[in-house]
């Protein structure tokens, strides 16, 4: 792939967003945190209302012109959709306005490349870069072929799109073999712990999970006011005076459109989720949109198969939340318990609420109940 936006700090991006009725604009304010996030300079947003994307631009032929002339006025160096375009959509906008143009599912791959620390996290963030790339190889190609005009382009252009595709393949069923025997690795890791139980945070890219984290265990995890900087999971022992052995996980967080590549290919960083009896859910509650935060992270527990563990839900930064009345957070929990993980308002309760849980499922345990509900 591509690297984007990565090589030339401080580049100037546009946004495109195409809204059906009824949808909320947080998805292109979101885009522009994550250009931002990428070290792009945001220099304006072009929308469009519409029921179906265009199948050649993803937007209407007018709109093209719009964005054309916008990035010639702002000299724009990158044009960033908030939607997922085809390759064939990419190769005609590129055409059409002379700049390149990428989508939200790039730029997020974009800084998880950039993220990436481990070589299981590079590992897994290059997999669905591949995955993402393979279906797109033959766009560029039939485009290609088109532009130079048909007979006798054919044959070379299909011996090298094929080429191509035997080698990303190649290249993806090689990490994929590189990324199952880490698994396996953790796994031998896992039974040597014994018995122990398993908390894990999720929730929303930026909600506070990793202040939270440190508040719980007063350790140092990295705390960022950017998007992703969690990107491999961080462990730590909770001491509690019944369960000295309670392992607490820092994970990677949630975002909308968060591309399905990439949710795939970080499966065994979710397992740390997966194999979690209680998950702390936190939301950053000083945010309106609070609510569409809970739901986009309750889709992608069950995604991933994590539907049934519990959760408590953790609405975080009510240092910030407006006459300090939370909003109506919905149902579905095990309990809620609001936190300030910055000035450490309500860890305590939380953590004696950690506690209860954690006796209420070693009763369970004792009395030979089922763990899940
Ligand atoms: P993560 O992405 O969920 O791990 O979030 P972080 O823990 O990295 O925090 C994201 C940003 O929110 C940082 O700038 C934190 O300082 C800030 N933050 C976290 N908790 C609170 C809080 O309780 N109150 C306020 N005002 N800011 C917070
Ligand atoms: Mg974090």
């Amino acid at each position: 792939m591509v690297k984007l936006i990565t090589t030339r700090p401080k580049e100037k991006a546009l946004l495109v967003g195409a809204f059906r009725n009824g949808e909320s604009p947080g998805s292109i304010m979101e885009l522009e945190a994550l250009a931002i996030s990428a070290g792009a300079v945001v220099v304006g947003q072009i929308t469009q209302k519409r029921s179906a994307p265009d199948s050649a631009f993803f937007v209407g032929r007018g709109k093209v012109e719009e964005i054309k002339a916008r990035s010639e006025v702002e000299d724009v160096d990158v044009i960033i959709f908030d939607d997922e375009l085809s390759g064939a959509q990419v190769a005609n906008l590129q055409e059409l306005t002379g700049v390149r143009t990428i989508d939200r599912t790039n730029l997020i791959l974009d800084i998880f490349a950039q993220r990436a620390k481990t070589r299981e996290a590079k590992a897994q963030v290059e997999l669905a870069q591949l995955e993402y790339l393979l279906p797109r190889l033959a766009g560029r190609w039939s485009h290609l072929e088109r532009q130079v005009g048909g007979i006798g382009t054919r044959g070379p252009g299909e011996t090298q799109l094929e080429s191509d595709r035997r080698q990303v393949n190649k290249k993806i069923e090689h990490l994929k073999k590189a990324l199952k025997e880490i698994d396996r690795q953790r796994a031998t890791q896992h039974k040597k712990r014994g018995e122990v139980y398993r908390i894990s945070l999720v929730g929303y890219t930026n909600a506070g999970k990793s202040s939270l984290f440190n508040q719980l265990t007063r350790s140092q995890a990295k705390v960022e006011n950017r998007l992703f900087s969690t990107l491999d999971s961080t462990t730590r022992i909770l001491k509690f005076p019944y369960f000295p052995k309670v392992i607490l996980t820092d994970t990677v967080g949630f975002i909308r459109k968060l591309p399905h590549h990439l949710v795939a290919s970080f499966r065994s960083t979710l397992s740390e989720v997966l194999e979690a009896d209680l998950l702390l859910h936190v939301v950053d509650a000083s945010r309106p949109d609070c609510r569409e935060h809970i739901a986009e992270v309750k889709k992608i527990l069950v995604s991933i198969d994590a539907a049934q563990i519990h959760e408590i839900l953790v609405p975080n930064k009510i240092d910030q939340v407006q006459g300090g009345a939370l909003p109506e957070m919905g149902g579905g929990f095990w309990d809620i318990v609001p936190v300030s993980a910055l000035k450490g308002t309500g860890v305590l309760a939380l953590t004696n609420k950690i506690e209860a849980f954690l006796k209420s499922i070693a009763f369970q345990q004792q009395n030979g109940y089922r763990l899940s509900s």
